[in-house]
């Protein structure tokens, strides 16, 4: 590394994305973080292979830790949580869930930020993204759905740009996914995550119709929809290529083409799906069928391991069949199209300075690829945006 204005960084090999790579490779930004060359060194190289910061999908970095493993009981200890906490701890857990992920070479993220305090609790952290400000609200109509959103306008700070996560079918109203619709290009929503919330979807019944009633949102005269979760979403006019599908365990048949046809992205889990012991998705099916699939950590509160390195090596021992190179993608270059970031999770000249080194096995970055995604190579140092990590 050289001082000044202008920093200066030449490895053994350096991978841009999967497929390419320049090695040996030498990198230079300026001092906003921004790569203004990337060329073939001329003196010595550090003996570290370079990878572009990762990008996580899906994460709620407020949640903290959660006992049950079955999932109504679940979402009531996090309800419970979050209404006992104050907004001091929800940012100071937000910040802390962020440093651990960038000190594992994350440095963008699509938050879901379920109380308006990301924002201020990232200041600093140079970290990029999109901050999707989450509303629920099944028993809104048309004026109440608006009246929420006046109160949670999307926000945006720098390299976090705005969103909205209209949280799931069983939890928001079709007037209030039409108004979101109307309010953000952007939106992460939990979609087909059970077969309850599929069985509430057409009958009405099951144990979320009982939440809401308990919670006092399910309207008088309630009639479901009687589809699945992807045709409600299609209907509502969610279904898009700017929005995230999170989860998609319990998909009906058609709902792949479906989802193909808009060109949104399925976002997977590999850590909630340990946690709750469900069985993987068909994600190789997906992938071959055209859809985008990128991974999350979603959060602490359904992971052993809150990390989306771990994640990423769940995926690989999930999906065996996936290459490291479509691993990687999704953990890189198919979460930051998915953000409508798709200068993130890559390493190109007018991108962020997003690194991370680890150890050099060869003079072939692509080499490193297969170590990376299983996990076995340790991440020596980061850059966020051109800063290095203070550990
Ligand atoms: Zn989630």
């Amino acid at each position: 590394m050289t001082g000044g204005r202008v920093r200066t960084l030449a490895a053994r090999c350096i991978l841009l994305a999967p497929g390419h790579e320049l090695s040996p490779g030498e990198i230079v930004w300026d001092p906003a973080g921004r790569i203004v060359a990337l060329r073939s060194p001329t003196g010595r190289v550090q003996d570290v292979c370079v990878l572009p910061g990762l990008v996580d999908a899906h994460v709620h970095l407020q949640i903290g830790p959660a006992a049950p493993r079955t999932f109504l009981p679940w979402v009531r200890a996090v309800l419970a949580a979050r209404a006992a906490e104050t907004a001091a701890q929800q940012r100071g857990a937000a910040r802390a869930a962020m440093r651990e992920l960038l000190a594992e070479g994350v440095t963008a993220v699509a938050e879901i930020d379920a109380t308006g305090r990301t924002m201020r609790a990232l200041r600093g952290l140079g970290v990029a993204g999109r901050c999707y400000r989450e509303v629920t609200g099944f028993h809104l109509d048309a004026a109440g759905a608006a009246r929420l959103l006046r109160q949670h306008r999307p926000a945006a700070r720098g390299d976090l740009g705005p969103g909205l996560s209209p949280h799931a079918p069983y939890s928001v109203s079709a007037a209030l996914f039409a108004a979101a619709a109307r309010a953000s290009r952007w939106l992460a929503i939990h979609c087909a995550e059970l077969p309850e919330e599929q069985r509430f979807l057409h009958t009405g019944k099951g144990p979320f119709a009982d939440l809401l009633q308990e919670l006092g949102r399910l309207p008088g005269g309630f009639r479901p929809p009687r589809v699945g979760a992807v045709r409600w979403l299609e209907r509502c006019g969610v279904l898009r290529e700017t929005t995230l599908l999170v989860h998609c365990q319990e998909l009906e048949r058609p709902d792949a083409a479906r989802i193909a046809a808009s060109g949104a992205t399925i976002v997977v889990c590999p850590a909630t799906i340990r946690w709750f012991r469900r069985a993987a998705p068909p994600v190789p099916a997906w992938l071959a069928a055209g859809i985008p699939v990128a991974l999350g950590t979603d959060s602490r509160a359904s992971a052993q391991q809150f990390s989306l390195r771990g994640s990423l090596a769940a995926a690989a021992r999930l999906w065996p069949g996936l290459s490291p190179g479509q691993l990687f993608t999704m953990a890189t270059t198919a979460a930051a199209r998915a953000l409508g970031r798709p200068g993130l999770g890559t390493l190109r000249v007018g991108g962020r300075a997003d690194l991370l080194l680890v150890p050099a096995r060869s003079d072939r970055a692509s080499d490193h690829l297969a170590p990376f995604v299983h996990g076995g190579l340790p991440v020596a140092r980061v850059f966020c945006n051109g800063r290095p990590l203070r550990r």
